[in-house]
């Protein structure tokens, strides 16, 4: 039986190992990403890429990978820990690794043939190959069914034609794993393939796009204009694209849960030491009741959403269908950090509006998260299609 509180993990199903890596983590990222350099980032607009380096050695690029290629094939809830640490350390940490750790990494995993595998994976396990994840288009975002971005057969592979916008990661990664219309004739979800477009290739062209958050990992427009791509590059099969899709979704939903929960941490944290010390009438605020409750409230929800987003996680991890509760752990988890960070802002006061502390950039950040991966309110349609009359009505 585990010792730790639950505030430390105690009581949720975590064994040694997964301790272990949350404390590598955040020693490394506390050495490495103090809130100053990731200011520093962001404002210059600069990739992490020296911590992505470092992350790379403690061999988090390759956390989902087996060790045939390189990597170390961890269970769902140690995936979760590493994306709430490189959250908790800033949306540019973050942005650098989790598409490539829980996109393109397992869709080439999954789907890829052996050759694909074998070319890719073991260079993603090293941290020097990166892929963003190409989905939206200015006229389909939550409706990805209307995807337009079309890819015309030729000898040797595929003209891609079309726009993709928000590719996190775009900038400084070697593909976009885009999602395009392969077969003219088909509609709806029909008809498309994963290709992994080279950000190199001729007739290619990216854009950033300001954002509020994050910009050290920029999200960019991709404009392609009859850009070859090889047909090696093809994900799965011809046209198999919504199968590649629906089988990424549910963990992709888990880990921006976690990411959820790593912000809520940091914001937790940070609040908490500074409650301690911070003195006003002669004594810590945080002997102040509404300051204490704040961080009591806070404390109580931030372990809720962990517990949503590692349940999900534990049954993915049995093999047993979690779409429900991955849907349910994103919406929940994100909503409870925007609360959480709200707190935090409060129980610092002035210096939670200061750039010299990290609660206004966590405040920025996190609302990113009811938006990205399905809006909360396109995730609530899948909730509520779920929902069963009780019986006898
Ligand atoms: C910083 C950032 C990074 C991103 N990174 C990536 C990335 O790397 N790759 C990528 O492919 N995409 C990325 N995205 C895009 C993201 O996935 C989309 O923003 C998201 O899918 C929703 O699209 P939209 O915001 O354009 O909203 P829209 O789909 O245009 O919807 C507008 C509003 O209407 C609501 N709405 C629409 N339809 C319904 C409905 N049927 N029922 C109820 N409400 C509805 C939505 O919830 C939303 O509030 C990123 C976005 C941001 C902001």
């Amino acid at each position: 039986m585990s010792a730790r509180s639950i505030l430390d993990g105690g009581g949720i199903a975590l064994e040694d190992h997964h301790h272990d890596l949350r404390a590598t983590m955040r020693a490394f990222l506390e050495r490495h990403a103090p809130n100053e350099l990731v200011n520093e980032l962001d404002r210059e607009g600069r990739f992490p890429a020296e911590i992505v380096a470092g992350l790379a050695e403690l061999g988090i690029c390759g956390a989902t990978l087996p060790e045939r290629f390189g990597g170390s094939d961890v269970d769902s809830t140690s995936v979760a820990i590493i994306c709430e640490e490189v959250q908790r350390a800033g949306s540019c940490i973050a942005s650098a690794i989790t598409p490539t750790l829980t996109f393109g990494g397992p869709a080439i995993l999954w789907h890829g043939d052996e050759a694909l595998q074998q070319r890719l994976l073991p260079g993603i396990a090293a941290g020097e190959t990166r892929i963003a994840i190409g989905l939206t288009e200015p006229d389909a975002a939550s409706d990805l069914s209307q995807v337009a971005t079309r890819a015309t057969a030729v000898e040797g592979g595929f003209l891609v034609s079309g726009t993709k916008v928000w590719c996190t990661g775009a900038l400084d990664a070697e593909y976009v794993i885009a999602l395009v219309r392969t077969d003219p004739a088909a509609t709806g979800y029909d008809g498309m393939s994963f290709l992994l477009v080279p950000t190199d290739a001729d007739n290619l062209e990216i854009r950033k796009i300001p954002k509020l958050a994050g910009q050290g990992t920029a999200s960019c427009e991709v404009f392609c204009d009859e850009t070859f791509v090889a047909a090696e590059n093809l994900v799965g099969e011809l046209h198999g694209g919504k199968r590649i899709l629906w089988s990424l979704l549910d963990s992709e939903r888990v880990y921006v849960a976690a990411q959820t929960v790593g912000v809520a941490q940091g914001a937790y944290d940070f609040a908490l030491a500074y409650a301690h010390q911070r003195r006003q009438f002669g004594r810590p605020v945080i002997e102040h009741q509404a300051v204490g409750h704040r961080l009591a409230d806070m404390a109580c929800q931030l372990t809720m959403a962990r517990l949503l987003a590692y349940t999900a996680c534990a049954r993915a991890d049995r093999d047993e269908p979690y779409s429900l509760d991955a849907v349910m752990a994103k919406v929940s988890c994100s909503e409870i950090a925007t609360r959480v960070v709200e707190l935090a802002m409060e129980v610092l006061g002035a210096y939670g509006y200061s750039v010299e502390y990290p609660i206004e950039r966590f405040y920025r950040e996190v609302k990113l998260f009811e938006i990205a991966g399905g809006t909360n309110q396109i995730l609530r349609n899948v909730i509520v299609k779920n929902l069963q009359p009780p019986r006898g009505t």
